[in-house]
């Protein structure tokens, strides 16, 4: 099957020892079988510290206690792929920060916003609806209900940059019936206070949530790739039309959400922080699109 990417995808590439929140601290990672295999039939040198390194059910490498993934070395770089190269990397390790949809058009991959060189690029690239063919790639249809195609109606509403965004906006919200307003602010207030945080710090910056904050217009456009971004991961392997419009909600959602607690100096970093804390806490991500569920 087809495996396609928005144009952007091609021009992601890991920054390593420049990376200031680099994903190699702070998650655990999972080992999966294959690379386990690959490990154990290693004998010696590094081998034995990747070994060594294992552990847990599901096996993980274990954090150092300052955090770091035992492999990062001093200068920011991964040391198994320093030793023994990038075929020694485990799958999590080299698909982050890849994620991979199954649509009726074939598969997708795209770049999550957690990293922060993929929500730079995604954040200053205007070509979100732009799609390429990158190869070919396993996968299976699972539903004939065409999400692609509903995500196209919705990007030709959120592009179209001749009508003010906040119009675009509810445009969209009235076509699906989805508007954030659908509970007060207070109501919104009380679910993120009531959410998971791997930094207890961001319950009270996400504390100012207000589906009526009126963003600076100079953030506009990263917000409109923000939005595009959590639709094209959302809403685009949705199954049938309740599941598509209570993932647009989720991702009007986060859009308000972003621009609530976003100015132009802080936009880069703020959507990587609402990636980690909501996109990537399947908990937080249910909790918030339960709320549009009929
Ligand atoms: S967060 Fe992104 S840029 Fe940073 S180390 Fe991980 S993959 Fe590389």
């Amino acid at each position: 099957m087809t495996l396609r990417a928005p144009k952007y995808y091609l021009d992601f590439a890991c920054i390593a020892d420049r990376c200031k929140h680099s994903c190699c601290i702070g998650w655990e990672i999972d080992v999966d079988d294959a690379a386990r295999r690959k490990y154990s039939a290693l004998r010696g040198g590094y081998g034995e510290e990747i070994k060594k390194s294992i552990c847990g059910n599901p096996p993980h490498f274990a954090l150092r206690e300052d955090d770091r993934c035992p492999h990062l070395d001093e200068h920011g770089l991964c040391r198994i792929i320093r030793e023994l190269g990038e075929d020694y990397l485990c799958d999590i390790c080299r698909e982050h920060p890849r994620f991979y949809n199954s649509t009726t058009r074939g598969r997708e991959v795209g770049l999550g916003i957690s990293c922060e060189e993929a929500c730079r690029i995604l954040l200053s690239s205007d070509d979100y609806a732009e799609m390429i063919e990158i190869g070919e790639e396993d996968g299976e249809i699972f539903t004939d209900f065409d999400a692609v195609t509903e995500r196209e109606k919705v990007y030709e509403i959120l592009s179209d940059r001749n009508i003010p965004y906040a119009e675009r906006l509810r445009a969209i919200a009235e076509k699906y019936g989805t508007a954030p307003e659908k509970l007060s602010d207070e109501e919104w207030k009380e679910l993120i206070s009531d959410l998971e945080y791997l930094d207890e710090s961001h319950r009270e910056l996400f504390s100012c949530y207000s589906s009526k904050t009126e963003p600076s217009p100079e953030i506009e456009p990263e917000l409109e790739r923000a939005l595009a971004y959590f639709i094209y991961r959302h809403a685009s392997p949705a199954e049938n039309a309740e599941e598509f419009r209570a993932a647009l909600g989720f991702s009007l959602f986060c859009e308000r959400l972003l621009a609530s607690i976003a100015t132009k100096s802080t936009i880069l970093d703020r959507a990587r922080i609402l990636s980690e804390e909501i996109e990537y806490s399947e908990d937080n991500t249910d909790a918030i699109k339960t709320e549009f569920w009929f």
